[in-house]
């Protein structure tokens, strides 16, 4: 993986957060989460729809970030929503939280 990429696991693996949750972002990082829409592409689910707020593509930053379900409770761990929809490639959106001076409740809030 790249150096970018090196600085982000170093970061997340040494973050003092319970183990699941840690697993949780190596899922995100890894677009492993099984949301929606993967589970639609591999034909486990019907369909690929937001279970939340009916969005035809339940993605993985749908599912953490962009459901306004979601970001209600991003709102309210302190991830800003105006500085987080910036950024719309995943890996970058995750850093920023990982790499952020508050990494520990921003994690916990994201799980
Ligand atoms: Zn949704």
């Amino acid at each position: 993986m790249s150096t970018e990429g090196d600085e982000v696991w170093k970061k997340t693996w040494r973050l003092k957060i319970p183990e699941k949750v840690k697993f949780f972002l190596w899922q995100c990082l890894h677009s492993a989460l099984p949301t929606n829409q993967v589970r639609a592409d591999r034909r486990l689910a019907d369909s690929g729809a937001c279970s939340r707020c009916s969005c035809s593509h339940e993605t993985i930053l749908h599912a953490l970030r962009d459901c306004p379900y979601s970001r209600e409770v991003l709102m309210s761990g302190g991830i800003s929503v105006e500085w987080s929809f910036s950024v719309m490639d995943c890996f970058q959106w995750l850093k920023g939280i990982i790499l952020h001076k508050d990494a520990i409740k921003l994690s916990i809030t994201l799980w």
